[in-house]
């Protein structure tokens, strides 16, 4: 997973390291440059014992005047290696904005600061990546087990998507967590459109024992939609999951249709369904959805395939809505909570 983002991150920081430090930043009790290149082996060493250092704080860059020698990060050369981080995020289709918002954040965190030598740059820069990463995917997060145990029952998910990208799956795993913290649930087929969706549901609702509600193909969504609640309700089932039609967002038909099917069910979250794959779609995808009918959360699919992580970085700065589940692969229990640490911890570890 990320490995082509987690690659160039490091050989982003290996660019930073070799490039970036400018003047020596002469400290009080150091006379000069020379004898300050001619410590740097023994301030090495020291550095590898104190592993501790990767914390993120503060202090690792002094601002300070005077006490230390070091050194400092010059604008300029921070600009050209900034530069390197900018294609390299491209590349892993990142978003624009999300981008930018790396890099200023960087620039902030870095330029002109003096950096001790009692730590390495690397370390230095590493921290201030994980801040820059932290900072994009930091959207209030909603806890999805806490959110459905405090909702009034029966709390109604309803999923939305294009076809392929795992929503199916996606419900699947939900119904199959939901069940595993003891909540009943019922599946209401509101994927009318494509052939073949009403079967795929059955198949995953008699493997999971969990009622399927379903009307012929063709039939309007809103009214399964409708009645799955009803059943809910007449049952005492706690979860209502609704599947719906895969549309392109494009296709302006059916998010109509989809926003008929909101009015009726007023759902208490929407959740968008994204595949990791797809990068840069993925994201369009979930602007135009929040444009149409305003999504809560969502989760991002396929991401133990996806080495690039730019849809991870980039969904949730793009509609200012969290992440709260990632697939990492094809049974019910691949379903990883998703949070900005989850993330920083695969692309540094
Ligand atoms: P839908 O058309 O959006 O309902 O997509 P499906 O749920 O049918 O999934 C499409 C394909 O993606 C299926 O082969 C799934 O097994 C696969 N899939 C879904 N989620 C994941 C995931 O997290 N990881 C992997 N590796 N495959 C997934
Ligand atoms: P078939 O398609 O009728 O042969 O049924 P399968 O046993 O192959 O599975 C149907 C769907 O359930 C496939 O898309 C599987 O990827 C999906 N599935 C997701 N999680 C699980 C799981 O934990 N166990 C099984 N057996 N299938 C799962």
């Amino acid at each position: 997973m990320f490995q082509a983002l987690r690659e160039k991150l490091r050989s982003f920081k290996k660019k930073v390291k070799d490039d970036i430090l400018e003047e020596d930043v002469p400290g009080d009790s150091v006379k000069g440059k020379k004898e300050g290149a001619a410590k740097k082996g023994k301030f090495k060493k020291r550095k590898k014992a104190g592993k501790g250092a990767d914390t993120g704080d503060s202090e690792l860059l002094d601002g300070y005047e005077g006490g230390w020698a070091g050194k400092k990060i010059g604008e300029k050369k921070m600009d050209d290696v900034l530069w390197e981080l900018e294609l390299a995020l491209m590349e892993s289709d990142v978003a624009v904005p999300v981008v930018e918002e790396i890099k200023n954040f960087l620039k902030k965190e870095l330029i002109g600061k003096k950096i001790s030598r009692k730590y390495d740059i690397d370390v230095v820069i590493e921290s201030a990546l994980k801040k820059a990463i932290m900072n994009v995917l930091s959207i209030d997060t909603i806890n999805f087990d806490a959110f459905v145990k405090s909702h009034s029952k029966p709390v109604v998910l309803m999923f939305v998507g294009i076809n392929g990208t795992g929503k199916t799956t996606s419900i699947a795993k939900i119904a199959y967590r939901l069940k595993q913290y003891g909540y009943s649930s019922v599946i209401a087929a509101s994927d009318t459109f494509r052939a073949g969706a009403i079967e795929q549901l059955e198949r995953h609702s008699a493997k999971l024992g969990v009622k399927l509600i379903k009307h012929q193909k063709g039939s309007d969504p809103a009214a399964i939609a409708y009645d799955s609640i009803e059943h809910a309700k007449a049952r005492k089932k706690e979860v209502v999951l609704i599947d719906t039609a895969g549309r392109m967002q494009t296709n302006v038909n059916l998010m109509d249709e989809m926003k008929k099917l909101k009015r009726i069910a007023k759902p208490d979250m929407i959740i968008f369904v994204g595949d990791s794959l797809s990068g840069n779609d993925a994201v369009e995808q979930a602007i135009q959805f929040n444009n149409t009918v305003e999504i809560d959360t969502a989760i991002l699919t396929k991401i133990d395939a996806d080495a690039k992580g730019g849809a991870a970085l980039s969904i949730a700065h793009a509609v200012g809505k969290p992440i709260i589940f990632v697939g990492t692969g094809q049974k019910y229990s691949d379903l990883d909570e998703f949070n900005p640490n989850w993330m920083v911890e695969r692309l540094f570890e």
